[in-house]
């Protein structure tokens, strides 16, 4: 056999062994590591977001704390516009409300309700009065999930957040939706273009009735000049952890209409009932949670 021959031979059996040994290695090394993160995941379970005490039952939360029981039941039906309940007949489509009158957007998805107690509450409030920034990751991956959920692909969304008045950003040290905004870029790979700022203070919402919220929050909004053009042409996603009246988001999505998007639609963590939820909510917070 001609030399050349029997090296190019040798090589070709040669290889099949290296890779056969090489490949048990390679297996025998990931069995091994998923053995022992059983065994850590066993003898060190990932602890809830939320109470940092006792271990999650649902990936985020605790027995607890358990974020999955608070999402809105699929089979409950509900508005296609403003996510509330409808009444009992109604499998789908529009409320009264919204067939009554323009809501100023497209339509809204929310994880679940604004009620107490729940944990999803004791989430929003930690999120947003407790100084716990870091839970903006966990609570993104919810509404990534409930959004996708609801809509299925949606390509080409711009994420816009509810701001803050600069002075209340400065008060709490951030700005808890644009925080909510920046993980679920991540979470959706959506662009996140901060396009809206609050043109002047608004007082907390002490007054449940749904005209003095929207006097308190008319023309506190206006679009950041140089990233309205980023607009243009897009569908919109407005995204805010609470609403409650829906003054707020519709006083937002009024000034985002000016940028010529194609659409607006919001995207909360969680949506006040009518049936008194909401001011039963707010009654016994210190401040307004559907407020910045
Ligand atoms: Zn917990
Ligand atoms: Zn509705």
């Amino acid at each position: 056999m001609d030399p050349e021959e029997s090296d190019e031979a040798e090589s070709v059996r040669g290889e099949p062994e290296r890779c056969g040994a090489g490949g048990a290695r390679a297996a025998w090394a990931g069995f091994l590591r998923a053995r022992a993160a059983e065994l850590r995941g066993a003898l060190f379970p990932p602890l809830c977001w939320l109470c940092r005490t006792r271990p999650t039952v649902d990936g985020l939360g605790c027995s607890d704390h358990a974020l999955e029981p608070c999402r809105f039941d699929p089979s409950e039906p509900r508005c296609s516009g403003c996510a509330g309940r409808l009444a009992a007949g109604l499998g789908s489509g529009l409320c009264a409300d919204c067939r009554r009158r323009s809501r100023g957007y497209l339509r809204l998805c929310a994880v679940g309700a604004y009620r107490q107690p729940s944990a999803l509450r004791e989430w929003i409030l930690a999120f947003k009065h407790g100084g716990r920034r870091e839970l903006a990751t966990p609570l993104a991956a919810l509404l990534a999930s409930a959004w996708s959920g609801s809509t299925g692909a949606s390509p080409g969304v711009v994420l816009v957040s509810v701001p803050l008045h600069p002075l209340r950003r400065f008060e709490r040290g951030y700005d808890q939706a644009r925080l909510l905004c920046d993980e679920l870029a991540r979470e959706l790979d959506f662009p996140h273009v901060p396009a809206l700022r609050r043109t002047r203070w608004t007082p907390p919402q002490g007054a449940p009735g749904a005209s003095s919220r929207r006097a308190n929050v008319q023309g506190a909004f206006a679009l950041v000049g140089r990233r309205a053009r980023h607009l243009a042409g897009r569908a919109l996603l407005l995204v805010d952890d609470v609403v409650t009246s829906g003054a707020t988001v519709r006083a937002c999505a009024e000034v985002l209409r000016g940028a010529r998007p194609t659409e607006v639609s919001v995207l909360c963590l969680a949506r006040a009932e009518r049936s008194g939820e909401a001011s039963a909510a707010e009654s016994k917070d210190e401040r307004d949670p559907a407020e910045p």
